[in-house]
């Protein structure tokens, strides 16, 4: 698609988030490949990396060994390495100061929208934060930086502090269900909802996907920007393909003209 073509976008979508109310942003790991974490699905993505039967609940439940390859994994500073948030994030955040977005919901797990300084409280993870462990027994939470400075020394994922049950990563494993409170609010918001912006997802993993259809069902407007073409391209409003920091900045700019 041509630089103009994709202009010509971006001012569409200017028009359609200035005209619209709530909106929803609804992210996955595509926007923040520009801060180095790698998706799943690219070409060099984390699934090249690693053995997806590692981040089975049943293996991590059963196998000491798996325990042990994801403590490993939060030793050596997770699928994360100190990423920051590039400028998708800080578009999103930018977005919330001017009162255009009641919340963000992400299936990501990198702490990167709170970084760039959208609320906490008005993030949905749906699939958790590699910021906190979870005792599977007693359900204690435990900051990640608060458990790699207590126990950074030791070989094996360390026991909870409070009743000596597993602790994992409180992030969703395959074969675990969606954090129930998460699901609930973005379902909430993006029942009412005039707009819902996709922003780097392949819309393949269910049932996060199903929340833009969801919204569309609703009487929401779907705008999605994505490098590839996704299952609901076909339903959106408008799509733009193209990169997330640079497509995102465009918008913002684009907005803030119309409502000077
Ligand atoms: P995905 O890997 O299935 O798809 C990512 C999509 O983003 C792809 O369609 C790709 O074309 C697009 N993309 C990649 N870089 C982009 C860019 N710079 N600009 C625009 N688009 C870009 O990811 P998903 O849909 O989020 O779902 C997969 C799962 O991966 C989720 O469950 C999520 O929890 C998990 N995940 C999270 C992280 C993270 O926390 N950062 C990283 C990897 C995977
Ligand atoms: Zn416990």
């Amino acid at each position: 698609m041509g630089q103009k073509d994709q202009a010509t976008q971006i001012e569409e979508a200017a028009a359609m988030i200035a005209a619209a109310r709530d909106m929803v942003v609804f992210t996955g790991a595509g926007v923040s490949t520009e801060s180095g974490i790698p998706d799943f699905r690219s070409p060099g993505g984390l699934w090249s990396r690693f053995d997806p039967d590692d981040f089975t609940i049943e293996k991590f439940l059963y196998s000491a060994q798996t325990r042990r390859k994801q403590w490993h994994i939060l030793l050596s500073g997770g699928l994360l390495q100190e990423a920051e948030p590039n400028a998708a994030h800080h578009a999103i955040a930018e977005l919330e100061k001017l009162g255009k977005l009641s919340c963000v919901v992400t299936q990501n797990i990198d702490n990167l929208h709170q970084k760039a300084g959208s609320s906490p409280q008005r993030v949905f993870e749906l699939h958790g934060t590699l910021q906190r462990l979870i005792c599977l027994d007693c359900h204690a939470g435990f900051p990640l930086e608060t458990i790699l400075a207590r126990h950074g020394g030791s070989a094996d994922m360390p026991a909870c502090e409070t009743c000596g049950g597993l602790l994992k990563p409180d992030v969703i494993f395959f074969g675990e269900a969606l954090p129930q409170q998460a699901l609930n609010e973005a379902l909430h918001y993006a029942g009412l909802c005039g707009l819902l912006l996709v922003v780097g997802s392949s819309l393949l993993v269910y049932p996060a996907a199903s929340i833009p259809q969801f919204a569309r069902e609703a009487g929401a407007k779907l705008l999605i920007v994505n490098r590839t073409p996704t299952p609901y391209d076909g339903a959106a409003d408008l799509v733009i393909h193209g990169s997330a920091g640079e497509v995102m900045t465009g918008i913002l700019k684009a907005l803030k003209r119309r409502m000077v």
